[in-house]
């Protein structure tokens, strides 16, 4: 087996990296590193888990430590789609780069120019920014782009969906034709081929796992939401996932809820808190400093549940999350394989279930011709009943019952029908966990673009490519 030390990685990076506890390096790790050391360009076909931004980021510093920056003019050059992925990376630096004194700084929105700036002047190793803001400085006349020797596109194919790509051609533009460029990107879209056809040189192309697959160790279920009335779909959606919630029981740690739009992703929040749910948005809306607490309060266990947008949930490092709710069907089908990817990491159980309603037909349909197989369909824990509603008028969180959850098994004692409101509470004998989820007759299943065929086997995540630490547990690695 590989080890780092094999990699002619510098001494220093190798002693930061043994701290960190990493025993042996991932896959993404043992193919990017070696030729990004030779000066190659790299084109890493690995999503977020896989241990992707130590591949680049282990040789950069290891390739830096000779140089010196110049005011002005960094030497290398990170750019990452979301300001938390960017302020990852630099957390990461920070870990790999302890002893060995380089300087970086991070350009992301929501931070003062001036603050920024003065490092940039000063000269910096290590340039970490999201694009919009980097082309901001350039334009202000406070960067020079012409002295980077190394750049890294970090999640370009999500760099593409946010309309990113004319920038970082632009970037591409600016820095050094010599320069050497290491490219990652979870799936490979025509048009992300097309610039690695034009900015890359004879790259090393990695590829970790197949873009479109999902890891096995995510339990994964649908339910077919049909609102009793138009104008109430909103609140009974909001009922029923309440209800999920509760039927996950204590199985439940913590979970992220996506919506795909913002406004439903503050409404959801705003809901699941006077239910009694801790619970809190993140979005591109929300100002940075609330962004980083809110995430801060997820990672600590502070925050249970995290209503969250596909852009703000992008490139999260957060290892521990049990369950992922799907309240809309991802109308890019990819972000399914995102979303759910945010379970079930480093060989934990997950699960995902999802929400479907007629409107979401056919992303259903495109979700599923995606990964592959016919996803479990799961009974819906309210059956058919009307749902209570949760208007404005109704009590404050406190005042009203806690949610019982419904975890414990259900028993003439102490189920007593009086215990709890219906909404609040399912009867555990109405739920049905997604164990039990039942492939249902096609005319029940969201009419999905695979309902026939169930190839759930043939679904591999890592496959054989399964790095090993994911088979150990978080704390493992993180003191091992
Ligand atoms: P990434 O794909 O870069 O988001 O990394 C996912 C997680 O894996 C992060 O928490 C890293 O700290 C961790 N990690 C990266 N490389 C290794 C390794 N070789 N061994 C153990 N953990 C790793």
């Amino acid at each position: 087996m590989t080890q780092f030390s094999d990699l002619n990685l510098d001494k220093k990076v190798l002693k930061a990296v043994a701290e960190a506890g990493y025993e042996t390096p991932t896959p993404i790790q043992e193919g990017a590193i070696p030729p990004a050391l030779e000066g190659r360009d790299v084109l890493g076909i690995a999503q977020t888990g896989t241990g992707k931004t130590a591949s680049f980021t282990l040789p950069m510093i290891s390739m830096l430590h000779r140089g010196r920056a110049r005011a002005r003019m960094p030497r290398s050059l990170v750019l990452c789609p979301t300001r938390e992925l960017a302020a990852q990376v630099a957390e990461n630096f920070d870990t790999y780069a302890k002893y060995s004194k380089l300087t970086k700084a991070l350009l992301i929105g929501g931070v003062s120019f001036k603050e920024q700036d003065a490092l940039i002047d000063r000269g910096v190793d290590v340039l970490i920014a999201t694009p919009g803001r980097l082309l901001d400085h350039f334009e202000r006349g406070k960067l020079l782009l012409t002295g980077v020797q190394i750049m890294v596109v970090d999640e370009a194919d999500r760099m593409l969906d946010m309309g990113f790509i004319p920038d970082i051609e632009r970037i591409f533009g600016l820095t050094p034709f010599t320069r050497q460029t290491l490219f990652f990107s979870a799936t490979m879209a025509p048009e992300i081929e097309r610039i690695t056809n034009t900015f890359l040189s004879a790259p090393a192309r990695i590829e970790v796992a197949r873009a479109a697959t999902t890891g096995e160790n995510i339990r994964q279920g649908v339910v077919s939401f049909k609102p009793s009335r138009r104008d109430r779909a909103d609140k009974e959606k909001r009922n029923l996932l309440r209800a999920l919630i509760d039927a996950e029981g204590e199985s439940c740690t913590n979970a992220i809820i996506f919506c795909n739009r913002k406004i439903d992703v503050d409404i959801v929040a705003k809901s699941l808190k006077k239910h009694g749910y801790n619970a809190a948005p993140i979005h591109g809306d929300l100002d940075q400093s609330q962004r980083m607490k809110t995430l801060d309060g997820f990672r600590d266990g502070s925050i249970q549940f995290l209503c969250a947008s596909d852009v703000a949930a992008r490139g999260l490092d957060i290892p521990a999350v049990s369950h992922v709710f799907n309240y809309d069907v991802p109308s890019h089908a990819e972000d399914y394989v995102h979303r759910i990817g945010r379970t079930g990491r480093a060989g934990r159980k997950g699960a995902a279930v999802m929400i479907c309603s007629p409107r979401d037909q056919k992303y259903f349909e495109a979700v599923e011709s995606l990964v592959q197989m016919a996803i479990p369909v799961m009974e819906n824990p309210l059956g058919s009943a009307p749902v209570e509603e949760d208007s404005p008028s109704e009590a404050p969180a406190e005042s009203k019952p806690k949610r019982t959850r419904s975890r414990k098994k259900p028993s003439s004692s102490d189920t007593p029908a009086t215990e709890a409101p219906a909404s609040d509470a399912p009867k555990p004998s109405e739920t049905a966990p997604p164990e039990e989820a039942s492939t249902k007759p096609k005319s029940e299943r969201p009419k999905g673009g695979r309902g026939k065929r169930d190839n759930r086997d043939q679904v591999v995540g890592l496959g054989e490519d399964a790095p090993a630490f994911i088979r150990l547990s978080f704390s493992e690695r993180r003191t091992g």
